[in-house]
């Protein structure tokens, strides 16, 4: 039997300010440490983004975008999956946006001037399936710990940034509370720093597939795994 292996969480030098590695260097990362995909996750308007906020909204955009377009590139070339999707920060809580494209962002400047609820009412009904990515952890720049379990989909229970394990235990148990599906992701800023993701016996060619299997059962095991 055939297992693949995702990527759920990742920026780029493009994208995020605090990108380490550029989005060619990510994929070419993700395929050495054996992932069939990738959704990049740059980091949104409110939290550490690249471009300039000064810039009028479609060229923002444009250059918000450019990381996943630079990946799918090397994607193409190495036959790895690239899909898009963007971490939207609420004073340092983040929550994953995937299922939405570059286009319909284009075409939605009030994402950037809605409150968080606003913004997650406005992208869910739209289509979007939100991941509340590292729901504990604790940071300076992060204000509050904030859970708004019935405003997502899922919880990463796994944050490869994370600090402690007892941030990671946390989230799942918050998920476990509240019987949110459970996600995985390295949230890797650097080629190298591949350590999360999911396991799944099914391909996975959209932010639809990825959704699918989170919810429908179809994750095989959330990396890293630990062995016995
Ligand atoms: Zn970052
Ligand atoms: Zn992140």
């Amino acid at each position: 039997m055939a297992l693949y292996r995702w990527e759920t969480h990742a920026h780029t030098a493009e994208g995020s300010a605090c990108g380490r590695s550029s989005a060619a260097e990510m994929v070419r990362g993700a395929a050495a440490a054996g992932y069939d995909g990738i959704f990049i996750t740059d980091h949104f308007y409110h939290g550490n983004t690249r471009p300039d906020r000064r810039l009028p909204w479609d060229r923002w955009v444009q250059e918000f975008r450019a990381g996943y377009e630079h990946a799918r590139e090397t994607g193409n070339n190495l036959g790895i999956t690239v899909l898009f999707g963007w971490e939207y920060s609420w004073k340092g809580n983040d929550f994953l946006t995937y299922g939405l494209s570059p286009e319909w962002l284009a075409a939605h400047p009030e994402t950037v001037t809605f409150t968080a609820p606003e913004y997650l009412r406005l992208v869910r009904d739209a289509g979007a399936f939100i991941v509340h990515a590292h729901p504990f952890r604790q940071a300076d720049y992060i204000e509050a710990i904030r859970l708004v379990p019935e405003s997502v989909d899922a919880v990463e229970v796994y944050n490869g940034g994370n600090r402690t394990p007892a941030e990671n235990e946390r989230a799942k148990w918050y998920a476990e509370s509240y019987a949110l599906p459970q996600t995985s992701g390295s949230d890797t800023h650097f080629r190298a720093d591949f350590t999360g993701g999911i396991i799944t016996e099914r391909l996975i060619t959209s932010a639809a597939d990825y959704a699918d299997a989170v919810l429908h059962g179809g994750i095989t095991a959330l990396l890293p795994e630990y062995g016995p």
